[in-house]
């Protein structure tokens, strides 16, 4: 295996979940006891707990009591995601199944890059099947920064048998952010326009692929294999 695509979870594989959300908040209640959302600040592409912390400091936290309580807040997040699974409705983005079976099949090496927390998203795999695609990753739980993320999911690549070579390692994602990520750790990226972000603008952030979607399979394996 010579190839490793990594994929962002929300809105490049699936639409943002609604109890990941309801998690977030019910952690900062209890926790920290503020009425704070994730659309609170532009959480786009950021990992959980960066998101938190950015919450956190909007409702006025103070740095200290933040960094004190967020680790806590974070297993409060995954504990009410876990117990709640059962409301959650997933929608995937056209053309995943089609495009990860494909990739699969040509033998590329699959993982996810996430900000979403590790128990969380791969609670989100298992809930859909897609455990049989995704076994390992980068999550919001290795960190704060995206780049770090891709970092960490290549090294567990590597682990797996995966050798880094000029352009093989591909980052698939929705915002500027997954782009830097990507360029940081010299991966190839191709982006979608199923998130926030139009075409323009993340050609315009440096991305090498804009595919209005997912469902382009022939299009995308013509870039990877
Ligand atoms: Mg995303």
């Amino acid at each position: 295996m010579n190839k490793l695509a990594l994929f962002d979870i929300d809105h490049t594989l699936l639409k943002p979940s609604k109890v990941h959300h309801e998690s977030f908040e019910y952690a900062l209640r209890e926790v920290y006891g503020i009425k704070g959302k994730m659309h609170d600040v532009n959480a786009h592409g950021l990992s959980d707990r960066l998101i938190a912390i950015k919450v956190l400091k909007m409702h006025g936290v103070k740095n200290n009591l933040i960094r004190k309580n967020l680790d806590k807040a974070m297993k409060v997040m995954q504990e009410y995601y876990s117990k709640n699974m059962r409301k959650e409705k997933l929608i995937v983005e056209p053309g995943v199944k089609k495009l990860l079976d494909a990739l699969q099949k040509k033998g590329v090496m699959l993982g996810l890059i996430t900000g979403n927390l590790q128990s969380i998203a791969m609670d989100k795999m298992r809930h859909l099947g897609f455990d049989k695609y995704f076994k390992f990753g980068g999550f919001g739980s290795d960190g704060t920064k995206r780049k770090d993320l891709v970092k960490a999911a290549i090294k567990r690549a590597k682990l797996c048998g995966f050798k880094k070579k000029i352009k093989n390692v591909f980052v698939f994602g929705d915002t500027p952010v997954d782009i830097s990520a990507g360029k940081a750790n010299k991966a190839v990226t191709l982006t979608v326009g199923t998130g926030h972000y139009s075409l323009f603008r993340l050609k315009k952030a440096g991305a090498d692929f804009e595919f209005r979607d997912l469902t382009d399979t022939k299009k995308i394996l013509d870039v990877i294999v």
